[in-house]
């Protein structure tokens, strides 16, 4: 058993708890731990490493803003740029002494005589630390359907999401299921190898043109030597993204024409792209833009034009050791198996980690048998000097990054009034949690989670129940003034 006494232990080493670290150190926080069970740190950069993988936010956008790079190759880089980007950040913030890598948290547990949380780590070892900080993101626990027969397959299974880069797909005969963020990515780049690929698809995705072009090296190096000049660029790219939320999102009830004209874009880029008519039909969605996670690719859709690319609709009925068979009873018979198949978002994550509060209050339990919920997504009642930053109402616009800098200025004005008064404990209180759920809820009410048609779409953003407690329902702009301005009343401090 450990005796160490850390300031903070930050489970999980990605972004999140990347920018976490960094804003514990300009408060003056040095005895950190940051725990991450993978053997680097990037997170979900460092995990995904398929073929095509890209950033679908621009990149100007999808960095940290007081860290700007000025080397991106292109506005959506490709993942290996985000990992590089993720390395730089560490070293230039010195972030790698506090790693703890391959290292799996098992739980945490408030003690409330010592007024400090004790972390347990797999093998026993336990950590004592004043904070908790939970950055272990939404999406990190991946998925592997539960297809009939899919452990018989005797050919190489290979999930996204654990990529094997020593894996050829050249000449192989593939078939990938799931046609979400991940499929629209992955599927253009093995369809140029594979000798023959069949894409199951249960549910169409939304898939826009994706504007792209390179930063010449002349562009890179006046974004390094003049930042104001990729400044301008990213505010153009923030208020887009924003902007585009706001309105196809959470103010769907006022702007219903603007999702039908997205709708008309996404017709007209299947109708150029997509040669044959049934397969431009069977790849329309059926429900409104915007009640999921929709996609960008100028060559998703050109792929189905191949002869050797097949897409089944039918739904799968079993797979069987040499193939798949579809609900149609058409069999493909294939080498491998691709599950672009996503996260489980709802059952063995929210929170990733058992996290057992004040008076033995178990957060995983309290979400699941109360309403998800989180003060400004970040802070829970009966827990206390503990922040989740993957929370209920913590997705602030499509960026991470735009999270992850609302979480560290909320860290920022919440901290500082504790060291003012001298204080060693914060808890949001009852009160100020129910009224930001409240408000959460109002909101909601003019999104398109709540009028639009969301019923077909299979969306990973709702839960059993059918809420939509990832995202806070507001523009990024008013996220982050709030986290500048939150009553300080509404904590505890102690
Ligand atoms: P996803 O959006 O959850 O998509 C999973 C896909 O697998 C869906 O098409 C789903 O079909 C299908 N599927 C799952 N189980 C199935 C089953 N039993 N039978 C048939 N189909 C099944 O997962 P994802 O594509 O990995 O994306 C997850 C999130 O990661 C995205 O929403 C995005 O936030 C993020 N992401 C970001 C990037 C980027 O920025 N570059 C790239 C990739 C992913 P249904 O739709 O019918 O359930």
């Amino acid at each position: 058993m450990s005796t160490e006494q850390l300031d903070a232990v930050i489970v999980g080493a990605g972004f999140g708890g990347m920018g976490a670290a960094i804003q514990l150190n300009r408060l003056g926080y040095d005895k950190l731990a940051i725990i991450d069970r993978e053997d680097d740190l990037g997170g979900t950069w460092h995990v995904n490493h398929y073929p095509g993988l890209t950033v679908d936010v621009p990149s100007t956008t999808y960095s940290y803003w007081f860290e700007p790079n000025p080397y991106w190759s292109r506005l959506y880089a490709p993942g290996v740029e985000l990992k590089r980007y993720a390395e730089h950040v560490a070293d230039k913030y010195d972030l790698r002494r506090y790693l703890r890598l391959n290292t799996t948290v098992d739980g945490a547990r408030w003690d409330e005589d010592t007024k400090h949380w004790v972390i347990t780590l797999a093998g026993g070892e336990t950590l004592t630390a004043q904070f908790l900080i939970a950055a272990t993101g939404y999406l990190c626990q991946p998925r592997t359907p539960d297809i009939p027969g899919i452990d018989t397959f005797e050919g190489r299974v290979l999930h996204a999401a654990r990529w094997d880069d020593s894996y050829s797909m050249r000449g192989r005969r593939a078939a990938v299921i799931g046609t979400g963020s991940t499929g629209v990515q992955l599927i253009p780049e093995l369809a140029k190898e594979t000798s023959e690929l069949t894409v199951y698809q249960r549910t169409p995705i939304w898939v826009m043109p994706k504007l792209d072009f390179g930063f010449a090296p002349a562009v890179q190096r006046a974004f390094d030597r003049a930042p104001l000049t990729q400044r301008v660029l990213r505010r153009s790219t923030d208020n887009f993204t924003d902007l585009l939320v706001l309105i196809a999102m959470w103010k769907y009830r006022y702007f219903k024409p603007v999702s039908r004209v997205v709708g008309y874009i996404a017709a007209l880029h299947r109708f150029v792209s997509v040669r044959d008519k049934n397969t431009r039909r069977a790849l329309k969605p059926n429900y409104t833009y915007g009640c999921k996670r929709p996609t960008l690719s100028n060559t998703y859709y050109r792929t189905f034009n191949q002869p050797d690319v097949h897409l089944e609709t039918a739904g799968i009925e079993r797979i069987e050791p040499d193939g798949v068979v579809g609900r149609d009873g058409t069999k493909r018979v294939i080498d491998t198996l691709v599950l672009a198949t996503g996260f489980d978002v709802w059952n063995s994550n929210l929170p990733a980690i058992e996290v057992i509060g004040r008076d033995g209050r178990n957060l995983g339990k309290w979400w699941r048998e109360n309403k998800f919920q989180a003060y400004e997504g970040l802070s829970v009642p009966a827990f206390p000097n503990f922040l989740s930053l993957s929370s209920p109402y913590a997705w602030v616009g499509m960026s991470w990054f735009d999270t992850v800098e609302c979480q560290m200025r909320h860290m920022n004005r919440l901290f500082t009034e504790l060291q003012s008064r001298g204080a060693n404990t914060f808890e949001v209180t009852e009160q100020a949690n129910a009224r930001f759920l409240d408000r959460m809820t109002d909101l909601l009410e003019d999104s398109v989670f709540v009028l639009g048609s969301c019923a077909g779409s299979r969306s990973y953003w709702f839960n059993e129940s059918g809420e939509a407690p990832l995202f806070r329902p507001t523009s990024i702009r008013s996220a982050v003034r709030e986290q500048d301005r939150f009553p300080l009343t509404d904590y505890a401090i102690a």
